[in-house]
């Protein structure tokens, strides 16, 4: 009707599940982004779902500023635990082989700056970035639905047009409003009415896990229990069928029991019907499992479900790279090797920064492209993990009678394997227009596509020891470390030669918006191989000294603890001056020899927009 209400907005998010959350919460901070976040349900989730943070994302909150409150409310699982079957038809954590022993760490991945998995129930996350919002004085629009979205083309600025319903309004002329959006981002979950409205499909198997069990009983409960092994995370294989047990916030635990299919199957229609199988009936199988040990709820169940998930990926994840999905919406898999949260939180962070450096003119709507590529093929990775992982975890235990099973080594095995995977610091994006790999063998260590490593540097200035990654905030700009090497008398020169060709106008540091000598888009740090004692940071060039925080040393802190190392750790030459390009959202995306600048500018070319006399921020 005419009476409906009309606005205009760059970003319109659907769903503020974590993947929706992280994306508003990016946007947001941002400062500058027309945004509107809706989402069905009347609350936000106060238990259960998804409950670890893997050590990727707990860097990827605190580039954000927002791990602090994660590692203090959370619980933290450093030691995994494995059992298995003993003769006596119960369990034991005991192995008969050398140097394999029954606990590991939960975190195998060295660089990894939290070595650790965080543990706290999914609204406990949400909350941090709802708070963080609010700060940005976004609030969730809710209860409110989309119900229809088209593509009218007599708007060409805002080509999408949304119409919402509000789900409690009291009067019908209260219920619809319609958004023009210039981009939209459907993060609705698992069962997306954005991804269904677009006709994009899912690939894969439905029911998942086929032929092993993959219906499992969840289960959070402060515990009575005498298994010694309960504030570790714990892998229980059992004749009767396995259990994973996660440590949680306070005393609380998370149970995950494999159920029997006959127990939770419909047979007529092969569906898991969760009205079969009952919280009492979970505890039962948990309780077999676990024998001898005993475990029982201490006080009332907090939560529990029943979980099954198919291993599915969406066939693409945009249209027309204007309506985007992400999260549960493009991928599901098994709950058990932790990662739907994580994945769906990193899939929004790849986007946001994006979608606001094309709405802010800086980038070419090219660059959108990169999100499927580099995030698709993610989830397919994932999902090739987690069928092996899935497999090995669900099937049977070895034993004396069953010489087929799955053995403890190769379950630990797979463990160690994968770490750098499930811990998410392993995730690399392949070559594309913002990843070139020419130049790696410029800093060896330091592999293109991965995420910048933590390093501890002391500050030229006043010696304070600082993470490299602090200095590496989700911000939207591209942040510019450049190894100066050591500066001593034969090197400086050169170094102020190459400060006077970065400063012409063709150069790529003042090619792009720039407020005053300051770029706009870049965060420019350097790095110099010296001795704090006696380092004067101010023979670094102006332009590589954007402020006197900027200039850092490879050099221990004064009490020789932390930094140090490395220009060695990461391979890079300090007889050079090395470029590395770190992506706004921590990635390396090139690196690059001081001999090679025609190569950064043709980097920063292909998809960067330039304008010189660019120097205010507008989103139209
Ligand atoms: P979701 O968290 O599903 O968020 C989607 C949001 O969109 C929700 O807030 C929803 O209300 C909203 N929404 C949906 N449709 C619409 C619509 N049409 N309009 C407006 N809003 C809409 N993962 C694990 O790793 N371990 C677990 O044990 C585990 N247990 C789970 C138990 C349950 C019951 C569920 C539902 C999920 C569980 N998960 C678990 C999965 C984990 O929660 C997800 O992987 C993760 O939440 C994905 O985040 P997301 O933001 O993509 O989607």
């Amino acid at each position: 009707s005419s009476r409906t209400p009309e606005s205009f907005i760059d970003v319109l998010v659907i769903g503020a599940g974590p993947a929706g959350l992280m994306c508003s919460n990016a946007l947001a901070s941002a400062g500058d982004i027309k945004l509107r976040v809706i989402d069905q349900r009347p609350a936000k989730v106060a238990v259960g779902h998804s409950d670890g943070t893997q050590p990727r994302t707990i860097e990827v909150l605190q580039s954000y500023g927002l791990a602090e409150r994660l590692l203090r409310e959370g619980n933290q699982i450093h030691m995994s635990a494995f059992y298995n079957p003993n003769p006596n038809g119960g369990i034991e954590a005991s192995i008969q082989r050398p140097r394999l022993s029954c606990r590991a760490p939960d975190v195998t991945a060295p660089t990894a700056r939290y070595p650790f998995e965080v543990t706290v129930h999914q609204g406990i996350v949400e909350n941090i970035f709802i708070d963080s919002m609010m700060l940005h004085g976004l609030r969730i629009d809710r209860p409110v639905k989309p119900c229809a979205i088209e593509f009218p083309h007599d708007r060409p600025s805002h080509p999408i047009k949304v119409t919402l319903e509000r789900l409690d309004a009291a009067t019908d002329e209260e219920k619809a409003e319609i958004i023009y959006a210039k981009y939209v981002v459907g993060t609705d979950g698992a069962h997306s009415w954005v991804r269904q409205s677009l006709g994009i499909t899912m690939d894969g198997e439905q029911t998942g896990g086929f032929p092993f069990n993959s219906t499992w009983g969840v289960v959070d409960m402060i515990p009575d229990t005498n298994f010694p092994d309960i504030r570790n995370g714990s892998g229980i294989h059992s004749t009767n069928g396995s259990c994973l047990i996660v440590p949680r916030e306070g005393d609380k635990i998370r149970l995950y029991v494999q159920l029997a299919d006959e127990d939770v199957l419909d047979p007529r229609t092969g569906r898991v019907d969760k009205a079969r199988m009952s919280l009492e009936g979970i505890l039962e199988v948990a309780k077999k499992s676990l024998y001898p040990f005993y475990i029982r709820p201490l006080t009332d169940v907090e939560w529990w479900t029943i979980y099954t998930v198919g291993q599915r990926v969406a066939s693409k994840y945009s249209v027309g790279d204007r309506v985007f999905i992400a999260g549960d919406a493009c991928h599901t898999h098994s709950a058990k090797a932790g990662q739907g949260m994580n994945a769906s939180m990193n899939d929004t962070h790849n986007l946001a920064w994006k979608i606001v450096q094309v709405l802010r003119g800086w980038a070419h709507p090219s660059i959108l492209k990169t999100y499927e590529s580099e995030r698709r093929k993610y989830a397919q990775d994932l999902i090739d993990f987690d069928k092996e992982y899935s497999a090995l975890l669900s099937g049977k235990p070895r034993t004396s009678e069953d010489q087929d099973g799955v053995s403890h080594e190769q379950y630990l095995i797979v463990f160690q394997a994968f770490g750098d995977f499930t811990s998410g610091i392993g995730v690399h994006y392949g070559p594309s227009a913002i990843v070139i790999t020419k130049h790696q063998e410029c800093a060896r260590n330091l592999v293109i596509g991965d995420r910048m490593l933590p390093q501890i540097f002391v500050r030229a200035a006043d010696s304070r020891p600082v993470e490299i990654q602090d200095l590496l905030p989700a911000d939207i700009r591209w942040k510019v470390l450049v190894f100066l090497g050591i500066l001593d008398e034969s090197h400086l020169p050169g170094v102020k030669a190459l400060a006077e060709e970065l400063d012409e106008p063709t150069s790529f540091l003042r090619k792009y918006p720039i407020d005053g000598q300051i770029p706009l888009i870049f965060d420019i740090i350097s790095i110099v191989s010296g001795d704090k004692t006696v380092f004067n940071y101010l023979n670094v060039p102006d332009i590589f000294r954007p402020h006197w925080s900027k200039v850092l040393l490879d050099d221990t802190d004064v009490t020789g603890a932390k930094g140090g190392g490395a220009y060695e750790r990461l391979g890079v030459n300090t007889r050079d001056v090395t470029f590395v390009i770190v992506r706004p959202d921590g990635y390396v995306g090139m690196i690059a020899p001081c001999s090679a600048l025609k190569d950064l500018h043709e980097y920063f070319g292909s998809f960067l927009i330039s304008h010189p006399s660019h120097t205010c921020l507008g989103t139209d």
